[in-house]
């Protein structure tokens, strides 16, 4: 059966769980092969034994993407098993709240490194595959879905790092968009809101008590299916048509 992405690859980062893994089930529903990329290989293996099962094609990588080196052997890798790259989701990301005042900058130094440097290496990578990928295949169409935040386009007390490097990922996607749009490669940035992950998971007790729980007591948040469900739509439209910024909320959240 042919589907919409039927002879594509696709390459997520962060696919281990959350966004990332509902994505890669996603995209490879759609038919696309899809190369899973994060540090935790068990999580991986389970998810593309889990893929398989239902008739899609995944690949393991497991890499550290704030590693250029393995960020680039990831994309390699990609292309040397499947042919090609068609597109790329650059979901992995790291969020430790709290005022700046007094943080440990060890905690900024790791978010940087995900959420801007891992972005960038990733893209870096790819993008020579990309932009053969519009010439050789016959969608003639590529993209990049940069998994950003509602803290790229609002900033809040308490967030600054995490909102310094998603305001970050939404400048440079435009800029990237800009350079690269009329070669057919898309570049899009994805924002949501609230989304059940483990994403809060690694704040400190204080900080999930104060920021972080009592937000996830009081709202109905999105699915990490409900952020998919965006990229699959912004990867799946007609070549003439680029979506640069989908913001996904949840209606409870104001
Ligand atoms: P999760 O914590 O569930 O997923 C984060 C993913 O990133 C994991 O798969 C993790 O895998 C991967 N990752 C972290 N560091 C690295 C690294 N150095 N190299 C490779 N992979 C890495 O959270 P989400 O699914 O929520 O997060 C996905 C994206 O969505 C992030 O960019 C986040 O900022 C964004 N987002 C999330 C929101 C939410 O409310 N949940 C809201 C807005 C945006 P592993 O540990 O196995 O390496």
């Amino acid at each position: 059966m042919t589907s919409k992405l039927t002879g594509t690859t696709a390459l997520v980062t962060g696919a281990s769980s959350g966004i990332g893994a509902a994505t890669a089930r996603q995209l490879a529903a759609l038919g696309a092969s899809v190369a899973l990329v994060a540090r935790r290989r068990d999580r991986l293996e389970a998810l593309a034994a889990e893929i398989e099962q239902s008739g899609g094609t995944a690949l393991v990588i497991e890499a550290d993407i704030t590693n250029r080196a393995q960020a680039q052997a990831a994309v390699d890798q990609t292309v040397e098993r499947f042919g090609q790259l068609d597109i790329l989701v650059n979901n992995a990301g790291l969020m430790l709240l709290g005022p700046v005042v007094g943080a440990d900058p060890e905690d900024w130094d790791r978010m940087i490194a995900v959420n801007v440097q891992g972005l960038l290496h990733t893209t870096h990578a790819a993008l020579p595959h990309l932009l053969k990928a519009v010439e050789d295949s016959p969608r003639r169409v590529a993209d990049i879905v940069n998994i950003s935040s509602i803290a790229g386009r609002v900033a809040w007390n308490g967030y600054g790092v995490y909102n310094l490097t998603k305001f970050g990922v939404n400048g440079f996607t435009e800029s990237l968009r800009q350079e690269v749009t009329q070669r057919h490669v898309r570049v899009g940035v994805l924002e949501p809101g609230g989304v059940d992950t483990e994403l809060g998971s690694h704040n400190t007790a204080e900080v999930r008590g104060e920021m972080i729980d009592p937000f996830y007591e009081q709202t109905e948040v999105l699915a990490p299916e409900d952020i998919a469900d965006g990229v699959a739509y912004m990867v799946t439209r007609p070549r003439h048509a680029s979506i640069g910024e989908l913001w996904i909320m949840p209606t409870d959240q104001a």
